[in-house]
């Protein structure tokens, strides 16, 4: 008995080791129910841009303008892997040293992780999945970089980072001898929407750069899968595009 009690007070522990409660900062936050995205702007001081912001992503991108936007020059590098399940989605740390530069302004590649279904919609449309690709310029300013997931042929890229994917919530996992590039997970088409937004997840901060990728990029169902596996659904719902403009390459 006494035994027995003993155990199920190390099981509690253990569980409580691996729970994203434990490793996350902050307010505990998810995308449902009471500490639900509707909950977000309340749960904190630091989270009210989530309820009360007025530039919000993510949005669904529709009646964009065709405008002369400055190509984005990628210099990604290859990278070591080192991927991370941080409680909210799989996050792959990207090593110094990657970049992009845009209208003359470099922003830093720091981390790129993933959403199902994607954050940002088309014409009303979600597509299977999202990327998001974090960057960060010299003076603080974020830009963000979305390639929409589509289902389709196997990605060798993404299979690459999928198939090394910790399982618990709070762990990490570096392979020094896995490289992984960035740019293998771009498409072809260079061509993006530009918009003003946020973080898409607590604090919600605005001042972030947009672009979305205009042309999909392909994921197996399989692989979608394999991420659902770990994150059913981890999606902000659509917020109010309000007055912004969206541009799209012309
Ligand atoms: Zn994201």
């Amino acid at each position: 008995m006494q035994s027995n009690k003993i155990k199920a007070a190390l099981a509690v522990a253990v569980a409580f080791a691996f729970s994203p409660i434990a490793i996350a900062s902050g307010p505990h936050w998810e995308y449902e129910g009471e500490h639900g995205p509707g909950h977000w702007g309340e749960m904190a001081a630091e989270f009210s841009t989530c309820g009360v912001g007025k530039v919000q992503s993510p949005i669904d991108i529709k009646g964009a303008k065709p405008a002369k936007l400055p190509e984005i020059q990628f210099d990604y590098k290859d990278s070591p892997l080192k991927i991370v399940n941080n409680g909210h989605t799989l996050q792959v740390n990207y090593a110094e040293g990657s970049s992009i530069t845009v209208d003359g302004k470099q922003y830093k590649l720091l981390q790129f992780h993933f959403h199902t279904p994607s954050e940002e919609a088309t014409d009303g449309k979600r597509h299977a999945m999202v990327a998001h690709f974090v960057h960060k310029s010299d003076d603080g300013k974020l830009a963000v970089i979305g390639v929409l997931l589509d289902k389709g042929a196997e990605n060798k890229a993404f299979g690459a980072a999928m198939g090394r994917m910790p399982t618990e919530a709070g762990e990490e996992r570096s392979y020094a001898n896995v490289t992984i590039n960035a740019a293998n997970l771009m498409p072809a088409g260079k061509g993006y929407y530009s918009f003003a937004g946020s973080l898409t997840t607590p604090p919600c901060s605005e001042g972030v750069k947009w672009m979305v990728m205009k042309e999909p990029v392909k994921v197996s169902a399989k692989q979608v899968k394999s991420f659902q596996k770990l994150y059913e659904m981890n999606a902000r719902p659509l917020q109010a595009t309000n007055d912004r403009e969206i541009q799209v390459s012309m």
